[in-house]
């Protein structure tokens, strides 16, 4: 399943974005409403809609955004300091745009666990 969203549209450059990033399979820009003092969002060109539909046909793809998460880390000197990157998946996940894509925050020392929660009950 893979529908058009808003970043079929920054990828078409329909609507424009602060691009960080770009290679054939892949694309990074900032994140409209950043979290860290540096957050951008990496994204394969290739829509694939949640973690979900990742398998062994298109893992390359996802592989791609990390190898970009480490250029982009190098090209702005925050490698070393160290940085986050993650991905939603659907409701529970925190998801909103139906199109994979890996956050990477940086530039202030991240809080663990990401959320708070009085139980700590597991499944
Ligand atoms: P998620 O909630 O994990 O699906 O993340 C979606 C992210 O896309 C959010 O952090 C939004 O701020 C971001 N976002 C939505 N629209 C745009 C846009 N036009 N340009 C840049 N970032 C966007």
């Amino acid at each position: 399943m893979s529908q058009e969203t808003i970043f079929t549209k920054i990828i078409n450059r329909e609507i424009p974005a602060s691009i960080v990033y770009e290679d054939d399979d892949t694309l990074a820009f900032r994140d409209i409403n950043p979290q860290a003092p540096f957050h951008v969002l990496i994204i394969p060109k290739k829509a694939i809609a949640t973690i979900n539909d990742i398998n062994e046909d298109n893992a390359h793809l996802v592989g791609n955004l990390y190898v970009a998460a480490a250029k982009i880390a190098k090209q702005n000197n925050f490698a070393d300091d160290g940085y986050r990157v993650v991905m939603n998946c659907n409701e529970h996940g925190g998801q909103t745009v139906y199109h994979i894509h890996l956050h990477m925050l940086a530039g202030k020392e991240m809080g663990w666990p990401p959320y708070q929660d009085t139980k700590k009950e597991t499944i």
